[in-house]
C-alpha cells in the first residue's frame, strides 16, 4: 500500500459484519473463562488484553497504523508527546547514565531533559546539530546510552541530518531516537534514514484538528540490543532477566520487538501514562486525512513563506527550509522532499512592539498556544512560551523579540495572505 492507502486502512481490517470504522471499545478491563487463562496473559501480555492502562483495542488499531506509517514493526500510543519523549528515554536510560541531544530542540523538550531529567540522575549532554561527526563523538561518555533529534526543530526550523546523527549512534552502538512531529511521516521517515525509534507528538498534525493531546513512540525494530550489550555491556536490561516480569528477556523472548514491548510492559505498566480509547479513536480521525492534510499545508505555507521573503521593507528574515535560501535548503531537498510542513518562523522590523502590533491586527489567524492545526495560527515566543527570558537570553535560544511562529493552515492561501497583509500594514 501506498502512504495514503495507510492512512485510511492500515491497522483494522473489519472481519464480516464487523464495524467498518475503527470501534471505541470503552472499558477498562476484558473478561475471562479461567484464572489460568488471565495468568498466561500475566506471563505474556502479548496474547490477549487485560488492562487498559497499556493496552486497548481502538488505541491497538491507532498504534499499529502508525506503525505502518513509519515503517516500523510496532508502536505504543503515550498520553502526550511530552510523555513519548520521556518513556522513549526512560526505557534505555536510568540514575547514572547520560545521552546526547541535538540543542535545538522542542523547548519542552529541552526542558524535560535539561531539568526534569537531571533529578532522575540522567544527565542530557547538548551538542549543536549542524557539528561535525567528529566534534560530536568528543560528546560521548563511557555511560552514553541514546542520541536524540529531531527531524524539523519546533520553532528553530533546523533539518536534522538524520544521516550523520544514525552514524555517529551506530558507531558508538546505542541507538538514534527522532521526534518527527513536524514532518509526520507524509513528509519524512526517519526509519528509512537510520533511526532506530521514532517518536511523536500527535497532537499536532496527526491529530490537526486541535482537539486530543497524545504521542507515540515508534520502534523500527532494526536496532541490535544483545550485539549492543556484547560489545559495550550496555542495555543489560534487554538482555539478562527482569526481575519484575518472573525473569523475563526481551530481546530473547521478543525479538526485535524487545523495545516497545519492554516500554510497555515496565514503563505503562508502572505509569499508565496511557490515552483513552476515545481519545484514540479521535486520533484516528486526523490520520485518515494525514496525507491530503500534509500536502495542502505545504503548498500554502510555501507561498506565505515566498509572500514573506518579498515584504523586505517590513520582515527581516524568514525560516523557512524550502526556501531556497534557506540555510537548511539542501537538507531539506534531502529529507524532507515532498515539503516542510505548515510551519514557518520570521522576525518582524522594529522587534518586539512591532511584533505584538502584528499579531494582535490578524483577524483570520489566530492567537493560540499551539501549533500545526487545521486554522492558521500564530504564536510570539519572546511574549509567550519564553516570556521569562531577558532579551540576551532569547538571543542565545535563537530567538529575537521580533520574531514570531506562523502556522499555516488549511484556508485559502489567498485568504491568508490578505491576513497577513492587512496587519503587517497596520506596523
Ligand atoms: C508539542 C511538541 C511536543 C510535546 O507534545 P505534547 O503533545 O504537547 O505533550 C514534543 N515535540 C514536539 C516537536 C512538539 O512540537
Amino acid at each position: 500500500m501506498n502512504i495514503e492507502t495507510k492512512c485510511l486502512h492500515s491497522g483494522y481490517y473489519p472481519e464480516n459484519s464487523e464495524p467498518r470504522v475503527v470501534p471505541i471499545v470503552q472499558s477498562t478491563t476484558y473478561r475471562f473463562d479461567s484464572t489460568e487463562h488471565i495468568a498466561d496473559i500475566f506471563d505474556d501480555p502479548t496474547k490477549g488484553l487485560i488492562y487498559s492502562r497499556f493496552a486497548n483495542p481502538t488505541c491497538d488499531a491507532v498504534e499499529k497504523k502508525i506503525a505502518a506509517l513509519e515503517g516500523g514493526v510496532a508502536a505504543m500510543l503515550t498520553s502526550s508527546g511530552q510523555a513519548a519523549s520521556l518513556c522513549s528515554i526512560l526505557n534505555i536510560c536510568s540514575a547514572g547514565d547520560s545521552f546526547i541531544s541535538a540543542s535545538s530542540i522542542y523547548g519542552g523538550t529541552v526542558n524535560l531533559f535539561g531539568v526534569t531529567m537531571k533529578k532522575f540522575g540522567i544527565e542530557c549532554i547538548w551538542v549543536d546539530g549542524n557539528a561535525s561527526e567528529e566534534e560530536i563523538q568528543k560528546a560521548f561518555k563511557p555511560n552514553t546510552k541514546a542520541v536524540f533529534g529531531e527531524t524539523l526543530a519546533n520553532p528553530a526550523l533546523q533539518v536534522c541530518d538524520i544521516e550523520k546523527f544514525a552514524r555517529i549512534a551506530h558507531k558508538n552502538y546505542v541507538p538514534l531516537i527522532i521526534d518527527n512531529t513536524f514532518p509526520t511521516p507524509i513528509l519524512c521517515r526517519p526509519i528509512e534514514y537510520g533511526a532506530d525509534i521514532v517518536i511523536h507528538s500527535t497532537s499536532k498534525y496527526m491529530d490537526g484538528h486541535a482537539i486530543q493531546i497524545g504521542g507515540v513512540i515508534v520502534d523500527s525494530g532494526n536496532f541490535n540490543w544483545e550485539k549492543a550489550y556484547e560489545k559495550t555491556g550496555k542495555f543489560a536490561d534487554f538482555v539478562e532477566p527482569d526481575e519484575s516480569y518472573h525473569g523475563l528477556v526481551y530481546t530473547k523472548k521478543y525479538g526485535n520487538l524487545a523495545y516497545i514491548l519492554k516500554a510497555r510492559m515496565q514503563l505503562m505498566r508502572d505509569f499508565g501514562c496511557y490515552p483513552s480509547a476515545h481519545s484514540a479513536f479521535l486520533l484516528n480521525l486526523g490520520l485518515e486525512t494525514l496525507a491530503v492534510r500534509m500536502k495542502q499545508y505545504c503548498e500554502n505555507a510555501l507561498t506565505v513563506a515566498k509572500y514573506f521573503e518579498k515584504r523586505t521593507d517590513k520582515i527581516e528574515r524568514v525560516n523557512y527550509p524550502a526556501l531556497k535560501n534557506d540555510k537548511y535548503y539542501e537538507l531539506a531537498k534531502k529529507y524532507l522532499k515532498d515539503g516542510c510542513s505548515g510551519v514557518i518562523t520570521f522576525s518582524i522590523k522594529g522587534g518586539r512592539s512591532a511584533a505584538v502590533r502584528f499579531m494582535d491586527g490578524l483577524k483570520l489567524a489566530s492567537n493560540v498556544v499551539h501549533v500545526a492545526d487545521i486554522r492558521t495560527c500564530v504564536l510570539h515566543p519572546a511574549a509567550e512560551t519564553h516570556r521569562q527570558l531577558t532579551d540576551e537570553q532569547l538571543t542565545a535560544a535563537g530567538i529575537d523579540g521580533g520574531m514570531i511562529r506562523f502556522s499555516c493552515g488549511l484556508e485559502n492561501v489567498e485568504d491568508i495572505i490578505s491576513d497577513i497583509e492587512q496587519a503587517l500594514n497596520n506596523v
